[in-house]
């Protein structure tokens, strides 16, 4: 599929839940946030339905994140009704990682081709402090996990404040060459106030040749990260969610948008 400027869509990202075991200080308050009403969450018949439509216009690569997607109940069986949709070339995952000792084989053997896991420093006071809550033990035993369930290749998402040049990113991206991980810096953005910005050489930079549709766990199909244009999928029917998600995305996206990361998965 293409839209109006004639870009060609073919990048699909899902968020399954607004939940989340952790409290990245970058990402939410302390206190956590006001949570969906359950009945809001799409079902995972409603998330394949909307993933089959897009596969035939076109959608050959997904990414389920969240919130923590790994918090989803039972979400070894959505990637599984995922997977099993013809015309999937990539299917991945972007998740903190705590949840992976569990869960990645599962996971491997549901279909899920390879995950990301945020990672910001390999100190665990730092990682405790990031976090608020995390224990990153449980990250490095999640990330051993991944690749021994063959989720590759395993990109670590390091969040920095300004460049890769800061100690804690210097120290993670040694452990990615140590362990054979790919690393992905990306900047930090201001969420306060719900205000976030498009950050120089942060990712999704380059409006020109964006791919991506996203989704939210409650249904809305939003054309961009950066605008707060969204269509929702239970009120207007797939068809027209997405026809005018493709008429509306954005040539490039703008500052001061009230949506939050938790919600569309980044
Ligand atoms: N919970 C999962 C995780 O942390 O990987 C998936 C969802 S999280 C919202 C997706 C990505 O967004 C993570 O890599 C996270 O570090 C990043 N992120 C969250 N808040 C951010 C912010 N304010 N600026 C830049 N990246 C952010
Ligand atoms: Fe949770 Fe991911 Fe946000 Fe951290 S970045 S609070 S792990 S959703």
């Amino acid at each position: 599929m293409y839209d109006k400027f004639n870009r060609k869509i073919n990048y699909l990202r899902i968020s399954v839940t607004d939940r989340c075991n952790l409290r990245c200080t970058y990402c939410m308050p302390a206190e956590g946030i006001q949570l969906m009403q359950h009945q809001d969450i799409l079902s995972f018949d409603e998330i394949t339905e909307l993933v089959k439509y897009a596969v035939n216009l076109g959608v050959d690569k997904v990414r389920i994140t969240g919130g923590e997607p790994l918090v989803r109940k039972n979400i070894v069986e959505l990637v599984k009704m995922i997977a099993e949709i013809k015309g999937i070339k990539d299917l991945a995952m972007t998740t903190n990682g705590i949840f992976l000792k569990q869960l990645a084989q599962p996971l491997a053997d549901a279909g899920l081709h390879r995950v990301n896991i945020s990672l910001d420093t390999v100190n665990p006071e730092r990682y405790h402090q990031i976090t608020r809550l995390g224990e990153i033990k449980l990250v490095f035993q999640g990330i051993e996990a991944a690749q021994k369930a063959g989720l590759n290749p395993i990109k670590i998402n390091c969040v920095v404040k300004k460049s890769s040049a800061e100690p804690d990113a210097v120290e993670v991206s040694k452990f990615c060459k140590n362990n054979n991980l790919q690393i992905r810096y990306i900047k930090e953005m201001n969420l306060e106030d719900g205000i976030f910005s498009q950050v120089e050489g942060g990712t999704g930079g380059n409006c020109s040749i964006c791919n991506r549709l996203r989704l939210t766990s409650n249904g809305d199909i939003m054309p961009c990260l950066f605008s707060d244009i969204k269509f929702n999928i239970r009120e207007l029917g797939i068809k027209n969610a997405i026809e005018s998600a493709l008429l509306n995305k954005p040539k490039s996206g703008h500052v001061a948008v009230k949506s939050k990361f938790y919600n569309i998965g980044g």
